[in-house]
């Protein structure tokens, strides 16, 4: 079916607010290559602080290993990338830890011979949250976050839906307050209804924490409700770069059209 533009959601921010802030993120003429592969062809990329940008685009067009760059966990063959106006990768390199962001991929990782609550505690400063009583107050507040309970406390990775499991991820990241968030597709493994409701609960934290965040989904529905832009990649590169409802109702040309068109 066409996209009807009756069925687009309102953008959730006005999108010059948002975009023209202070750019936080800035990806310039980036590439990357795997042996004889060029998997990203000159990206560049600008996001606002606070702003939620969504990547979207066909399997293997390089979403993933845009995020991984961006965190640090790769390093970029040329061009650079700027955190507040300051250099992290290209002449320059800011590893990982030292980048104060946080990243949740889509299986979420945990430790799995840690509680979660250790899990989540993980990441806390602490010489912030001192002592047993600090921490646990602070770890249910995360875990409240993300529709949670105490009673998960002392329960184990392997014993949690993969959802669950999911949640506490983003938590242990949350837990960081980083500056910046990566979720790649972090609600995909979660069943339809809890997704939704999991999408509301971590889009209103990253939102009125004010935490730069950039979302790989596949999901249109997450895209429009979630981000103030949108990136479409294919082959490598960002084939167009806007608001979400100019993105979807006008795509920059066929192929992303037919894209657009087929994941409805
Ligand atoms: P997407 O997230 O859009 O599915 P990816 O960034 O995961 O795309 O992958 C883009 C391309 O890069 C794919 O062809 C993939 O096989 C290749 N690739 C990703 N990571 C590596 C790696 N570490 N070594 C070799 N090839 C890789």
């Amino acid at each position: 079916t066409p996209l009807g533009e009756a069925r687009l959601p309102e953008p959730r921010i006005a999108p010059q607010i948002a975009l023209t802030a202070d750019h936080h993120l800035d990806i310039e003429g980036v590439t990357k290559n795997f042996g004889h592969q060029q998997v990203l062809k000159g990206i560049n990329l600008s996001v606002g602080r606070g702003a939620t940008t969504a990547i979207v685009g066909p399997s293997g067009s390089g979403k993933t290993t845009l995020l991984r760059l961006i965190a640090g966990f790769e390093r970029p063959d040329t061009g650079r990338i700027l955190m507040d106006g300051r250099e992290v990768a290209g002449e320059t390199w800011v590893p990982a830890h030292k980048r104060n962001i946080g990243y949740v991929a889509q299986d979420g990782a945990l430790f799995p011979h840690l509680s979660v609550g250790q899990n989540v505690a993980f990441g806390l400063d602490r010489d912030r949250f001192r002592g047993r009583k600090a921490v646990t107050e602070r770890v249910v507040d995360l875990l409240d976050m993300v529709a949670l309970d105490g009673s998960y406390l002392k329960r184990r990775p392997h014993e949690l839906s993969g959802g669950q499991q999911q949640r506490i991820a983003l938590a242990r990241a949350m837990a960081c307050e980083p500056d910046v968030m990566l979720l790649d597709e972090p609600f995909s493994a979660l069943d339809a209804g809890l997704r939704v409701a999991t999408r509301r609960a971590i889009g209103k934290v990253l939102h009125d924490a004010q935490v730069t965040t950039i979302l790989v989904t596949h999901d249109q529905a997450e895209a429009l409700s979630f981000a103030d832009q949108v990136a479409v990649m294919r082959g490598g590169k960002l084939a167009q770069i806007g608001n979400p409802f100019v993105v979807y109702t006008r795509p920059a040309d066929r192929a992303t059209a037919e894209f657009l068109g087929d994941a409805v």
